[in-house]
């Protein structure tokens, strides 16, 4: 019997599957789903969501080494902050198999970039797998995990959005038994990569690419379709289901075991063909490679190197290869009717009364990677730059040594605080800097889907566990000024602002208000605004509240949409707004 599965539900499916009993991860789009869906193999699987990538790639590689078949999960940006122990697992090696699950975001859909994982695999001189839709993901998840253990490295499957939530057909197996006793074999020279021992490493793994590249090119994840021999195009991962639409004759090199570079079989492949195309997913690594063997082949002077492919896009790569004029991109026929909707916070979210707050200032606010990143756009206007995971806490603190005239204000949420936050505080309290940092403290990992973090008292697999304190580890990491406020009670919270940016000391201040919609439920009574007290002075709309609408000239609040969070009703000069238990 098949299931019709997500790419991500079908990875996971692999994982268990191929007798994995360790799972961490840190959310991130497009590849949350698969811990996700790994952590419901409980008890045969344990799950965690660590702190960051790094801690969960640690965590894998810990289980690996000590025997267990292990798969860590993350999205591409959480690779370079779990760069560090990949660099040196490919030296000290594994013992159970080990892969990272790692999601790219081509078109950078919720992503601050859109780097290629694949050049962490050449970087790190691991094995890589890409598959194309649902089967493959579970295939090749199974495939990596025996690779990795046969030939004890670490192996990457990189999926992509497209091919993480695409849903497709998948048979499905029985798990495999836990062959491997857990317990470390006590082996220094293997795993402990101190000079005179990582050098040995350092040439092993030199042998074992070698070793690998024949196994790929022996690999069915590779093979040779041939068609038509006048056109030839190498590509993989999903890519390879844009080609077989827009080149359906072609003959086609599809790479699943895509590095180390399977180079007989794309040497076999280039001299069967008149002319070689190859058409890849962002970067153009694939192409370099073909080139360096000698190859003359077309690729991204032709197929586009930024954002997401589609078969439109290739259509008008076809044309443009044919020397015709490319068709117009075909959108849905809706698509350029639509008026633009920027991106606004949800109603009631919490995170809208402490910007409304920081809006009364002139200081400058670095943010972080969040739901809050929405603070930025109008008219909250609130947020002046946005660099990565715990780089709102770091970056005031640079700023301020830097001496920027203004008060700087770090704003982070808490599950990113818990990533890569913390240090960023510490070096704060460390190096007496002065600015201060908001926590948005919202109870969850609302951007992700609402998963559970250190602070929130729950694990991945359901067990109540304890809540850490943000503010005792502010007060750890030497922050004096700690405070809590409720970002639904604006005075009180322009208040505690206002007197952090008067301050010249280091301060925390954590934002605490459960997000509405983790909790399914309003925050208060729904609100409505009396027409005849209103005065139309439209400040209530200077709050970006999606249920707050303009009726003509006059705005209302659309009941439906109304979390009942009350901001409005506090900002309202001429007391115009209320709930109807309020009798107005
Ligand atoms: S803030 Fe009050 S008075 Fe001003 S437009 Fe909104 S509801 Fe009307
Ligand atoms: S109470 Fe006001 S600010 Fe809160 S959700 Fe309703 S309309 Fe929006």
């Amino acid at each position: 019997m098949k299931h019709l599965m997500s790419g991500n539900e079908a990875i996971a499916r692999g994982a268990y599957e191929a007798g994995v009993t360790v799972g961490a991860g840190y959310p991130g789009t497009p590849s949350t789903e698969i811990l996700e869906n790994l952590a419901k193999y409980k008890p045969e699987v344990y799950c965690e969501w660590s702190p960051n990538e790094k801690v969960a790639f640690e965590v894998a590689a810990g289980a690996s080494i000590a025997g267990a078949r292990s798969i860590v999960t993350m999205k591409h940006v959480g690779l370079n902050v779990a760069a560090d122990p990949l660099m040196t697992l490919s030296y000290i090696s594994v013992e159970g198999g080990f892969v990272a699950c790692v999601a790219d975001d081509p078109g950078m859909h919720s992503s601050q970039n859109e780097q290629d994982t694949r050049n962490y695999a050449r970087f790190a001189k691991v094995p890589l797998f890409e598959p194309s839709d649902s089967q493959e993901a579970k295939d090749f998840l199974k495939l990596a995990m025996e690779i990795s253990e046969r030939y004890k490295t670490p192996a990457i499957l990189r999926s992509t959005t497209r091919v993480s939530h695409s849903r497709s057909l998948v048979s499905w197996e029985d798990r495999k038994a836990t062959q491997k006793k857990i317990g470390l074999v006590k082996d220094p020279p293997r795993f402990v990569p101190i000079p005179v021992w990582g050098r040995p490493m350092r040439e092993r793994l030199e042998e074992r690419l070698g070793l690998l590249r024949k196994e790929a090119e022996a690999s069915d994840a590779n093979r040779i379709e041939w068609r038509d021999r006048s056109l030839g195009i190498v590509t993989a991962s999903i890519a390879y289901q844009y080609v077989r639409e827009v080149w359906p004759e072609a003959s086609v090199l599809k790479l699943g075991f895509s590095y180390p570079f399977p180079d007989a079989l794309i040497r076999e492949f280039a001299s069967g063909v008149e002319r070689v195309l190859v058409v890849e997913e962002l970067d153009d690594i694939l192409e370099q490679h073909i080139r360096s063997l000698g190859i003359a082949c077309r690729g991204s002077e032709y197929v586009p190197g930024i954002m997401e492919l589609s078969v439109d896009r290739l259509r008008a790569t076809r044309a443009k290869l044919e020397g015709r004029e490319p068709p117009k991109e075909e959108l849905p026929m809706f698509y350029d009717e639509l008026p633009p909707r920027p991106p606004v916070l949800c109603p009631g979210c919490p995170h809208r009364g402490v910007f409304y707050a920081l809006g009364k200032h002139d200081v400058v606010v670095t943010g972080d990677i969040g739901c809050y990143s929405l603070g930025a756009f109008k008219p909250l206007d609130r947020m002046d730059t946005i660099l990565c995971m715990g780089g709102g806490v770091s970056m005031a603190h640079g700023m301020e040594k830097a001496g920027e005239p203004k008060k700087v204000v770090g704003v982070v949420g808490d599950s990113t605080f818990f990533h890569s936050g913390i240090t960023g505080l510490l070096d704060i309290a460390y190096n007496g800097g002065s600015s201060t940092i908001i926590v948005l403290d919202n109870r969850t990992t609302a951007m992700t889907g609402h998963q559970d973090h250190p602070g929130t008292g729950r694990t991945l697999q359901g067990e109540v566990t304890r809540a850490i304190s943000i503010e005792n580890i502010g007060r750890a990491c030497g922050i004096e000024r700690v405070s809590v406020i409720n970002p639904y009670d604006l005075e009180s919270t322009q208040e505690a602002i206002s007197e952090e940016m008067s301050s010249d000391e280091s301060s925390l201040i954590v934002s605490r208000a459960p997000c509405p919609l983790r909790e399914r439920r309003r925050v208060g009574a729904v609100r409505k605004i009396d027409s005849e007290e209103c005065k139309g002075c439209k400040l209530c709309l200077k709050l970006a509240c999606p249920a707050i609408e303009l009726q003509g000239d006059m705005p209302q609040i659309n009941e439906i949409f109304c979390a009942g969070c009350g901001v409005c009703e506090q900002v309202c000069p001429a007391e115009a707004i209320a709930s109807e238990e309020a009798g107005k």
